[in-house]
């Protein structure tokens, strides 16, 4: 896998604003943010997308995220349903909006004036338009791959 820009924060040959790092994760601001307090969390482990990254960095990952997420909440000062919220995207390949190929989460606080992560959620079709035979075969065919 080539050196990317977070390759090159981990052997530490550019800097970053830390907020976090244990053995297997580092959590840095993101250099280009949505909002305040706009967060990168990624694995030390060198992997390009998600679903090439490894067991032991995933957990790692999940027991680091909302530690991060509480973190930089509370300093921005947004209260999940009370003064804001906050997302956690996560982008794999370029079709996907994935710019830096290592893997990451962004954690992006939404504040009550409107800064953070814009989204446009369009479905293909809900409710009473979904097709549940065709989803009852999809998800068994993934079921049976996970
Ligand atoms: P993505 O589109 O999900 O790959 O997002 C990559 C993110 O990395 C963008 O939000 C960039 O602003 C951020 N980024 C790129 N270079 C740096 C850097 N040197 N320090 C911090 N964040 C960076």
């Amino acid at each position: 896998m080539a050196e990317t820009v977070f390759g090159l924060i981990l052997s530490g040959r550019i800097p970053c604003h830390k907020v976090y790092e244990d053995e297997r994760v580092l959590a840095f601001l993101d250099i280009n943010p949505l909002s305040p307090g706009h967060t990168l969390v990624i694995p030390k482990e060198r992997a390009e997308t998600l679903d090439r990254l490894s067991e032991e960095s995933a957990a790692a990952l999940g027991r680091a995220l909302p530690r991060i997420c509480r973190a930089v909440m509370e300093v921005v000062g947004v209260t999940p349903g009370a003064s804001g919220g906050c997302n956690v995207l996560q982008n794999n390949g370029s079709w996907a909006h994935q710019e830096v190929m290592h893997v990451h989460f962004h954690v992006i606080p939404r504040t009550a004036d409107g800064r953070g992560l814009g989204v446009v959620w369009k479905p293909m079709a809900g409710g009473a338009g979904f097709d549940h035979a065709a989803g009852a075969s999809l998800a068994a065919r993934i079921a049976a791959l996970v």
